[in-house]
């Protein structure tokens, strides 16, 4: 049993694939997705994973929505925060194959919101019903405390996107019990979805973009959103209070093109390597988390190496132990991303 989730999306083809008379290179059939390279001298490969989204062509029957992407991926992570699990979303992929429209969406069109505004807007909704008499008799939840922040890793440097002018290299520490956390990272209390709404614009507008011959406005940063669920309990029977405390880690992980392909020298190389580093850091924790869940019976226990990346370090206590974790690999369909997209759906097939 792996103990993460992992879905593919094939989004539709851009104006320039459109221009540059593309053909699509995905199919997707049931939950298998299929890569074709015969028409370009190349093999076919097949692969299976949990779900395989097909949002290539709207009027296509087997069209699935960003509704029906939340419906699928999110709503299970959010009921299991509410249950006091760890859970974390993330989205890896080239640039331009819809990793930042599958988790942020167009977050005021109800249509075209992802994951991320979509789950803060369920949060406050399952809050707002709990003040239901029929739930919990005697037990009744107090209060729900939200914390949010918002961070970039860039070269292995942490930046707070909720307060840029702190510098781009906040210093990363281990609590005893708690684990590992950014030092001075702004923690928000926010108490309603416009309030994340507003602290997810300011963060992206903070967020380090550079232009390489690839897409002008390619992200060469992970940047990580994070909700702190708090859920106090008081019995009235005992007279005893409980909390639980779930954090909600959100992923819009960096482009995974190598860094050779997209023409880059001197910083923007150093760029490349370093998000190498932590994407296939990612890959191998994924990978050895899943390989150590199903060895559980036989007592087989190898090490996992978080502290090889900044990004998995923090990302611990979210995705190994008391943790859910779901991967979405966002996919090109055209002709000319053949190399790339492949090699997207080997990293996520690794990560079953
Ligand atoms: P990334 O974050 O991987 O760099 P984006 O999410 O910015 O890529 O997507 C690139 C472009 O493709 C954007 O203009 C986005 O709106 C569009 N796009 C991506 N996925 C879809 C989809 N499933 N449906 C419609 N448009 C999409």
């Amino acid at each position: 049993m792996s103990s993460v989730k992992v879905a593919v999306r094939v989004r539709p083809f851009n104006q320039r694939e459109i221009s540059n008379a593309s053909k699509c290179v995905l199919q997707v059939n049931g939950n298998t997705t299929t890569i074709n390279g015969h028409a370009i001298n190349k093999e076919n490969f097949s692969f299976n994973f949990d779900h395989s989204y097909w949002s290539f062509t709207k009027n296509d029957p087997h069209f699935i929505s960003q509704k029906q992407v939340y419906e699928e991926l999110g709503v299970e992570m959010l009921a299991h925060a509410f249950e006091g699990y760890n859970v974390c979303i993330f989205a890896y992929g080239q640039t331009g194959s819809g990793k930042s429209y599958t988790m942020m969406g167009k977050a005021n069109d109800k249509d075209e919101m992802g994951i991320i505004p979509r789950l803060c807007d369920d949060l406050f909704e399952r809050i707002d019903n709990n003040n239901d008499k029929n739930v919990q008799y005697s037990v009744e939840i107090n209060t729900s405390l939200f914390q949010v922040s918002y961070m970039e890793i860039y070269c292995e440097r942490v930046k707070d996107l909720l307060n840029p002018s702190s510098g781009g290299n906040l210093r990363v520490r281990e609590h005893p019990l708690l684990g590992p956390y950014v030092d001075d990272l702004t923690k928000m209390a926010v108490c309603s979805y416009n309030d994340i709404c507003n602290l997810m614009d300011e963060g992206n507008k903070a967020r380090t973009v550079a232009a390489t011959n690839m897409n002008s406005t390619s992200s060469r940063s992970h940047a990580v959103f994070t909700i702190v669920l708090t859920q106090k309990r008081h019995c009235s029977d005992t007279n005893l209070d409980t909390e639980k405390v779930s954090k909600i880690s959100l992923v819009d992980l960096a482009g995974s093109e190598r860094a050779n392909s997209t023409g880059a020298e001197g910083q923007r190389l150093k760029e490349g390597a370093n998000i190498n580093k932590s994407l296939t850091t990612l890959g191998l924790v994924i990978s050895k988390l899943a390989e150590e869940a199903g060895n559980k019976k036989r007592r087989m226990k190898g090490v996992i190496p978080y502290r090889d990346s900044v990004l998995t370090w923090l990302l611990r206590e979210n995705l190994g132990g008391n943790s859910k974790t779901a991967m979405l690999a966002a996919l090109s369909p055209a002709d000319i991303n053949f190399d790339e997209t492949l090699s997207t759906l080997r990293y996520a097939d690794r990560a079953k």
